[in-house]
C-alpha cells in the first residue's frame, strides 16, 4: 500500500505526537502514583511516631502508656479514613489491637528486622501496611506495630487517572492525525497547483511557465528550476525545429534545380554541347547533396559518440604544411597567399585523422570566405598554445558570431553572395574539437576578417 505525501506526513507527525504524549502520560501517572503512595506512608510514619512515643517497657514485654484514652481519640472512628493499629509480641500473641479491627489481625511478620511497606489484603479491602520492629531501650527487638491505612481511595484515584489516560491517548492520537493531515494537505495544495499546470504542458504549450508561489520558499525554488528547465527545453525544441526546417530547405533546393534542369532538357530536342552542359550542373548538384547527407552522417555517428580519438604527439609544422599542399590548387585558384608561421618545436597531442578534418575546414572556410586574392594568416603561439586561422574576408558580426557552430547557421552575408556551403562544417569541426578536449573560438571585427582560434 502506497501512502498519499500528505498522509505520510501526517503519519510522521502522529507518530511522533503519540510517542510524546505516551512518555507525557506515563510521566504523570508515575508522579500521581508516587505521590498517593507517599503520603500514605507518611501518614502511616506519622502514627507510628505516635505510637512509639506511648510505648513503655517493663522488662521485655512492651507496656502501653495512655492505652485507653489513646484508643478512644483515634481508633473508634471505623468507617471514616480508619488506621488499623496492631502491636505484637515476638510470638505473633496482640499486645494491642485497635478496636476497628474487630476480630481480624493484620499481616505481621514477626522476623521483620527493619521497617517496611506492603500492599495487603484486609476484609476483603486493599490496604497500605507499615510494620516497625519494636526496640527496647537496649535495641532488642520485643514485638511488631503494625499499621494499616485504607488503600482504596488512592487505588481508585489511580485506576480513574489510568482509564481516562488510556482513552484520552487514542483519541488524542486521532486528533492529531486529523489536524497533521489538514495541515498537510493545505500545505501541499501548491504542489498540487503546479502538477496540474505541468499536466497541460506539451510541445503546443511549452511557452507556459508555472505560477510562482507567494512565499519564497523550497516550492518557489522548486517551480523556478522547472520553469528553467522548460525555457532550456523550449529553446532546444525550437533549435530542432529550425534544424529540421534548415535540412528540408539544404535538401529541396538542389532537389528542385535538378528537377527544373531535367524538365527543361526534356522539352524539346538539345544541341551536344547543351546536354553536356545541364548534365554537368546536374552533377554537381548530386555532388552537393552528397556531401550534405555524408556531413549528416557523420554528425550523426559523432552525436552517438561513435567516434573513437586516439590522442598522438603531432608536429605541427608538418602537419599543417601537408594540408595546405593537398589544398595548394584552390588556394593558387583564389590567388590566396597563405603565410605560415609555426615553429618546428610546436608539437600537439591530438587525432592525426579529427584534427586534419578540423583544420581542414577552418582552411577551406578561410578560402571560400576570403578575398579573392587575399591572405590566410596561420600562426602558433607557444605560449597559449594555440593555432590561430586569419582571414581578410568580410568577417562575422558581434550578434551572428555565437551562432556560428550551431548546425546549419549560416550568416546573412555568406546566404547572399551565394557562397555554397551547408553550415553543418563549424558545427562538425566543433564536436570534434570538443571530443579531445581543444577549446575552438572565433572572433572577428567585421570588415577586418575572421579568426579561429584552437586552444590545445
Ligand atoms: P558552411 O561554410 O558550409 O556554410 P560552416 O559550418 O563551415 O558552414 O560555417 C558556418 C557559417 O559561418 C558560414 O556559413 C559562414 O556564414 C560563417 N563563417 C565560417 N567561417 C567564416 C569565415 N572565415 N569568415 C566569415 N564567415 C565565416
Amino acid at each position: 500500500m502506497t501512502l498519499k505525501f500528505k498522509n505520510r506526513i501526517a503519519w510522521f507527525n502522529t507518530i511522533a505526537a503519540a510517542a510524546s504524549t505516551l512518555l507525557v502520560f506515563a510521566a504523570v501517572y508515575g508522579v500521581v502514583h508516587h505521590t498517593a503512595y507517599q503520603h500514605l506512608d507518611n501518614d502511616i510514619r506519622e502514627e507510628q511516631e505516635d505510637v512509639f512515643e506511648n510505648l513503655h517497657f517493663q522488662g521485655d514485654s512492651i507496656v502501653l502508656r495512655e492505652s485507653v484514652e489513646w484508643t478512644e481519640k483515634e481508633h473508634q472512628q471505623v468507617e471514616v479514613n480508619p488506621i488499623f493499629l496492631q502491636i505484637a509480641d515476638l510470638e505473633n500473641k496482640p499486645v494491642f489491637l485497635s478496636s476497628n479491627l474487630k476480630n481480624e489481625r493484620l499481616w505481621c511478620d514477626v522476623s521483620l528486622p527493619d521497617p517496611g511497606f506492603f500492599n495487603r489484603q484486609f476484609d476483603g479491602k486493599q490496604i497500605r501496611l507499615g510494620q516497625f520492629p519494636i526496640r527496647t531501650n537496649t535495641g532488642k527487638i520485643v514485638g511488631q506495630l503494625s499499621v494499616g491505612v485504607s488503600l482504596v481511595e488512592s487505588a481508585l484515584l489511580l485506576h480513574n487517572l489510568l482509564i481516562t489516560l488510556l482513552i484520552a491517548f487514542p483519541l488524542l492520537t486521532l486528533i492529531v492525525f486529523l489536524a497533521s493531515s489538514f495541515a498537510a494537505s493545505r500545505g501541499i495544495a501548491p504542489i498540487h497547483q503546479l502538477i496540474k499546470t505541468a499536466q497541460n504542458i506539451d510541445d503546443q504549450t511549452i511557452g507556459t511557465r508555472l505560477p510562482l508561489p507567494a512565499r519564497q520558499d523550497e516550492l518557489y525554488r522548486l517551480a523556478t528550476t522547472i520553469n528553467e528547465l522548460l525555457t532550456r527545453i523550449e529553446s532546444s525544441l525550437s533549435r530542432e525545429k529550425q534544424v529540421t526546417a534548415n535540412i528540408s530547405h539544404e535538401l529541396r533546393t538542389p532537389l528542385a534545380g535538378i528537377r527544373g534542369t531535367l524538365e527543361v532538357l526534356l522539352r524539346k530536342p538539345r544541341e551536344p554541347e547543351q546536354y553536356a552542359q545541364k548534365i554537368e550542373y546536374v552533377l554537381q548538384e548530386t555532388d552537393r547533396l552528397n556531401k550534405l547527407l555524408e556531413q549528416l552522417l557523420h554528425l550523426s555517428r559523432l552525436d552517438a559518440g561513435a567516434v573513437p580519438s586516439h590522442l598522438d604527439t603531432i608536429d605541427l609544422q608538418a602537419f599543417v604544411a601537408n594540408i595546405l599542399e593537398k589544398w595548394s590548387p584552390i588556394v593558387a585558384e583564389k590567388q590566396t597567399s597563405v603565410d605560415c608561421n609555426i615553429p618546428s618545436s610546436a608539437t600537439v597531442q591530438a587525432d592525426a585523422g579529427l584534427l586534419e578534418i578540423i583544420v581542414g575546414n577552418l582552411l577551406s572556410n578561410a578560402l571560400k570566405y576570403g578575398n579573392q586574392g587575399g591572405k590566410i594568416h596561420i600562426s602558433w603561439s607557444d605560449a597559449a598554445k594555440t593555432l590561430t586561422f586569419e582571414d581578410d574576408g568580410p568577417g562575422i558580426s558581434a550578434e551572428q558570431l555565437p551562432f556560428i557552430f550551431d548546425r546549419f547557421y549560416r550568416t546573412d552575408a555568406s546566404r547572399n553572395v551565394r557562397i555554397p556551403g551547408t553550415g553543418i562544417g563549424l558545427a562538425i569541426a566543433k564536436k570534434l574539437a570538443d571530443l579531445q578536449r581543444i577549446k575552438m573560438q572565433a572572433t572577428s571585427e567585421p570588415g577586418k576578417g575572421a579568426h579561429f582560434i584552437l586552444q590545445f
